[in-house]
């Protein structure tokens, strides 16, 4: 059964990264969040005005990163290893908060896999740009 899960996996990289899901990865990681900071105050909570536009782009990004990778509806895209629970320290949903390891893994799949995109583009551009290749 697991066998054949594995084979609706898009690519050949670690966790079936593609191309365009490392350019969707690194557009998603070049917006910071501008959220204004939450009240969990009860009553308070109710009045955050909710995501930034670049925290609801982000989500887009993730929805087109979870197509492009063909990731089960139940599985979550990416999730950032170092972000902390987004819940007041303390409670409930923050003491429970389980880090999603195979989101973590796939984060860091796609980081590693922008890394060796930019070093093949500089050396692809330092071998264009060298005199050996002017003559
Ligand atoms: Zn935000």
């Amino acid at each position: 059964m697991s066998k054949n899960l594995r084979l609706h996996r898009a690519g050949d990289g670690p966790g079936g990264i593609t191309p365009r899901a490392v350019k969707l990865f690194e557009k998603m990681r070049r917006l910071p969040c501008v959220c204004k900071p939450r009240d969990w105050g009860q009553d308070q909570y109710y009045k955050w005005p909710g995501p930034c536009f670049h925290c609801k782009e982000r989500g887009r990004l993730k929805y087109e990163i979870h197509r492009e990778l063909r990731l089960y509806p139940w599985e979550t895209a990416v999730e950032d290893p170092e972000a902390d629970s987004p819940y007041p320290v303390g409670s409930w949903a923050y003491e429970n908060d389980e880090p999603n390891l195979e989101a973590q893994a796939r984060w860091r799949a796609l980081e590693q896999a922008a890394r060796e995109m930019r070093r093949a583009r500089r050396a692809a551009k330092a071998a264009a740009n060298s005199p050996s290749d002017v003559a």
